[in-house]
């Protein structure tokens, strides 16, 4: 651990971005980013403990990142940073500072000003020795859950049909914590079919919610707001970074998507050989617009070793469905009940180290009824729950078009970002919601069953 400079300055870092766990703060100079702890006000069991348990909490998240995830997807595209210690003066100092620039919607929660544990990181949305004229241009994208659960595993045949998001748009939007639904499905843009995930990111910039983000030169320019983004407004914005061809907006808008969606494809292996699916498996989502206008185009594979290849490879970790793995969740529940002494052996809050990876890896395919292959299957769902929850980072700079003299923005690198360790008992919770989700899509969702 590192313990920063006594004399830092608060006025030289400002509000970033947040999400349910943590926020962060940009430094105005440097490419440097502060990640803190949230906790809900209301929520005492998720309150910090003491000093000493956040700091292990910070570990244990470098750790689950450079020992687990990082091997998993690869890790050209994975920055794990490291934990700092703030003066509390600083980070006090700093949470009056960024209060007022919070969306409201995410106030519910409070920054951890008692221990002084934050992680530095990189700041990806603001790269150095980039300093050309015109910003690097960022894209942040949340893809979520790219794939449908085995019918083996689910009670529900729409489980097999309609993807999670879809399902979950459904149920946010009944619930009041969205206004519009978004029209993005998280299975066209894993599908590596050009045409479908083209339609992916035009619907994300359409609707944001929290699953897209472009920021120039480290600001946010789209995304991360509540009122409707005008599309207008973002095509001003991208016009340097795109000023061959014709320039009119649809054009550009497309230029646009396209870099994206080969940025997201691009893979250093030659071969490309795509993401191994389960035979029976679908891959079209119902709800999906793409469901019926492009599901005669055909299915491309994913290629493997693109950031969405390594991304679903690590969701597929999730063999079982919550379905499957909620009964192994119980029985290594039970077996702690009986002997708490066995969570440090079996590794349950880490620590995250090679043997842990080993131990998820090696896991039999069968159940033996052992406590070991219960632990492993929960940690693999545990696994594929972060993958599924971490966003991309693209970032993207100008270059000058030789043969037309335009500028042309082109990808320059491709990070994954938010690779936190999911907490044990995230599984009873995604349990009881896996349920609320379905009855309600089931309850209200329009069409035939
Ligand atoms: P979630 O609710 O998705 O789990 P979280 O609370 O774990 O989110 P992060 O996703 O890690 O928090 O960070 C919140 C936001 O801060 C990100 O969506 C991103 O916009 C920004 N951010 C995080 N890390 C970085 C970084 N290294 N560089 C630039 N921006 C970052
Ligand atoms: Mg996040
Ligand atoms: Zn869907
Ligand atoms: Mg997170």
């Amino acid at each position: 651990m590192e313990e920063e400079d006594h004399r830092m300055d608060e006025t030289e870092w400002s509000y970033h971005g947040e999400g349910n766990k943590s926020l962060v703060v940009a430094h105005g100079q440097m490419s440097r980013v502060l990640r803190l702890l949230k906790y809900s006000s209301e929520d005492a069991e998720n309150a910090p403990q003491n000093p000493e348990e956040t700091f292990r909490q910070m570990d244990n998240i470098v750790d689950f990142s450079n020992n687990v995830m990082g091997p998993l997807l690869g890790d050209k595209f994975v920055h794990s940073g490291e934990v700092v210690k703030l003066p509390l003066e600083f980070v006090r100092q700093l949470s009056i500072k960024v209060q007022h620039q919070r969306p409201a919607w995410r106030c519910d929660k409070v920054m951890d000003i008692y221990s002084g544990a934050a992680l530095c990181l990189p700041n990806l949305t603001a790269p150095p020795c980039l300093q050309t004229h015109t910003p690097p241009l960022c894209i942040e994208i949340k893809p979520k859950c790219g794939f449908l659960p085995s019918p083996e595993h689910v009670s529900k045949d729409i489980k097999t049909k309609v993807c999670r998001y879809c399902m979950h748009q459904h149920y946010k939007v009944a619930n009041g914590k969205w206004k519009r639904k978004s029209l993005y499905c998280p299975l066209d843009l894993f599908s590596g079919n050009k045409q479908r995930m083209y339609f992916a990111i035009k619907h994300l910039i359409e609707e944001p919610q929290n699953n897209f983000k472009i920021f120039k030169g480290g600001q946010c320019i789209h995304g991360d707001r509540e009122e409707l983004p005008s599309l207008n407004s973002l095509v001003q914005k991208l016009r340097p970074y795109f000023t061959c061809g014709t320039g009119r907006n649809m054009t550009l808008l497309h230029d646009f998507i396209q870099v994206l969606v080969d940025s997201l494809l691009s893979s250093d292996e030659e071969g490309n050989e795509g993401v191994e699916r389960r035979r029976e498996e679908r891959t079209v989502c119902e709800a999906s617009l793409c469901s019926k206008e492009l599901i005669r185009t055909g299915s491309q594979p994913l290629p493997r070793d693109s950031v969405l290849g390594r991304i679903l490879q690590v969701q597929l970790l999730d063999s079982l469905d919550i379905e499957g793995v909620f009964p192994l969740y119980r029985r290594v529940e039970q077996h702690l009940h009986h002997f708490p002494q066995e969570r440090g052996r079996l590794q349950v809050d880490g620590p995250y180290d090679k043997a842990f990876l080993e131990k998820l890896q090696k896991c039999p395919a069968e159940d033996d009824g052992s406590i070991e292959y219960a632990v492993a299957k929960v940690q693999q769902y545990r696994v594929a729950m972060t993958a599924k929850d971490c966003s991309i980072m693209v970032t993207l700079v100008p270059r000058r078009d030789e043969e037309d003299g335009g500028d042309r923005a082109v990808s320059s690198s491709v990070s994954i970002l938010d690779l936190d360790p999911k907490p044990q008992d995230g599984v009873r919770r995604q349990q009881r919601l896996d349920h609320r989700v379905v009855s309600s899509y089931l309850r209200d969702a329009p069409g035939p069953r």
